[in-house]
């Protein structure tokens, strides 16, 4: 099975909307083990949408479209899908009275354009949408699957887990798919799959593919069998072989962050973080404090951003500002060790950088960051020389001092 993502959308033409739509669906499929052999974009136009069908139904077993399922008149997806398979649209009784006390729940009348979100194409099945009035739809031919799924991502991702998984689950057969995500910290992309290239050469069940993303990276692990116990006991023997190479840099699996590998890590020893941010601007607090329950370990901080905040809150010296600039290890250790003394929390972390566009020097290029950890009566320093514009710096800052406490 060979699956085709087909967005639908002016905006999107445009470049007004970024079709993060495409990233999940195409995520998602890959988890399922259906490839992705094409994506497309299309405007609100009827002949093009037409087109794009055309061409699709010739090369794909699977079309997912997205979006141009509302009320108004340039949401012609329904349409369009319509006349491609030659089938009628209908308004459904039921449909239609959902759409209704959908409205009513929410204490409005609902206006005549929406019943048009109540046509479905003969023979489709609907696809609940629950916090949405536009029901997605699926539609099969003797060749081709379709589903037309709605524009907005907080009614397109659930629609998909909950209604188009158990059909695609369903098309592939009795096989069920499994995947365990390793991830890892510490090293790059290409290192990573340079210590393992044997394994994941030599792997066609379980399937093992390497991801990165700002300052970390993945080893996805995807076993195809016909029940899950199988598939994860096809797993188990790969994921032990890659531990055995790329153990040390492992932090976690899955939906695991940095941050709540450091919060269970600070648990285990029932110590307390806090943390004194600069070029951050408070992203490390903000991932500290992603997970519930976060203030069992982290206990807060501070952003200086000015010298005179780092002076007046964290008692930078006067000589330090002025002789090594806020940018240099000296700063950072200050930072750190000021923050504890003002705290009194087991492990401090400082990071003071240059995160650009602006600021930069030959001597301090943008992308100087120090960071500074305060531990066991002990300060360490470490620099870094980070790649990418302000917002990366600022990203790959922080999860580097995550990696830094983590280790
Ligand atoms: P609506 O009932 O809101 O009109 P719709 O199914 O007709 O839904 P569109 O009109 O195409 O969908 O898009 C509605 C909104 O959904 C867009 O303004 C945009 O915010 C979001 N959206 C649409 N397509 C995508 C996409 N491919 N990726 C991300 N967001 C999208
Ligand atoms: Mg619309």
């Amino acid at each position: 099975m060979n699956a085709e993502i087909l967005a639908v959308g002016t905006e999107l033409l445009l470049g007004q909307i970024v079709n993060t739509n495409a990233q999940f669906l195409a995520s998602q499929l890959a988890l399922y083990g259906i490839d992705v052999h094409y994506q497309g974009v299309v405007g609100d136009n009827p002949k093009r949408i037409l087109e794009m069908l055309d061409i699709a139904a010739k090369r794909s077993d699977i079309i997912l479209l997205t979006g141009g399922l509302g009320p108004t008149v340039d949401d012609l997806t329904r349409d369009m899908v319509a006349e491609h398979v030659g089938r009628q649209l209908a308004v459904d009784p039921a449909l239609l009275q959902e759409l209704q006390s959908f409205f009513q729940s929410r204490g409005r009348v609902m206006p005549p354009n929406n019943k048009k979100q109540a046509l479905r194409i003969e023979g489709a099945d609907v696809l609940p949408n629950p916090r949405g009035t536009a029901p997605g739809q699926y539609v099969h031919t003797n060749q081709t699957h379709y589903f037309l799924l709605p524009g907005p991502p907080t009614e397109m991702r659930p629609m998909f887990l909950e209604s188009v998984v158990p059909f695609l689950q369903r098309l592939q057969g009795e096989e069920t798919i499994y995947s365990k995500v390793l991830r890892m910290v510490g090293i790059g992309e290409s290192a990573m799959e340079e210590q393992v290239r044997d394994i994941l050469q030599a792997q066609t069940n379980p399937t093992i593919a390497p991801y990165a993303s700002e300052g970390e990276c993945s080893l996805r692990i995807t076993a195809k069998a016909a029940s899950m116990e199988a598939a994860k006991s096809l797993i188990e023997p790969c994921e032990q072989q890659l531990r055995e190479r790329l153990g040390a840099y492992m932090y976690g699996m899955d939906d695991d962050t940095l941050a709540i590998a450091v919060g269970q890590l600070l648990m285990e020893k029932q110590q307390q973080m806090a943390v004194a941010e600069s070029c951050t601007g408070g992203l490390l607090g903000m991932m500290m404090t992603e997970a519930p329950g976060s203030s069992r370990y982290f206990s807060g901080g501070c952003i200086t951003y000015s010298n005179d905040l780092k002076r007046q809150l964290l008692s930078v010296s006067e000589d330090t500002l002025r002789i090594h600039g806020a940018v240099s290890p000296e700063c950072a250790r200050e930072m750190a060790s000021g923050l504890h003394a003002r705290t009194n929390a087991d492990v401090c972390v400082s990071i003071t950088g240059i995160a650009g566009p602006e600021g930069g020097s030959a001597e301090k290029p943008i992308g100087l960051v120090y960071i500074g950890l305060f531990y066991n009566g002990i300060t360490n320093v470490r620099q870094l020389q980070l790649r990418g514009d302000r917002n990366q710096i600022r990203i790959r800052s922080a999860k580097q001092a995550l990696e830094f406490v983590w280790h």
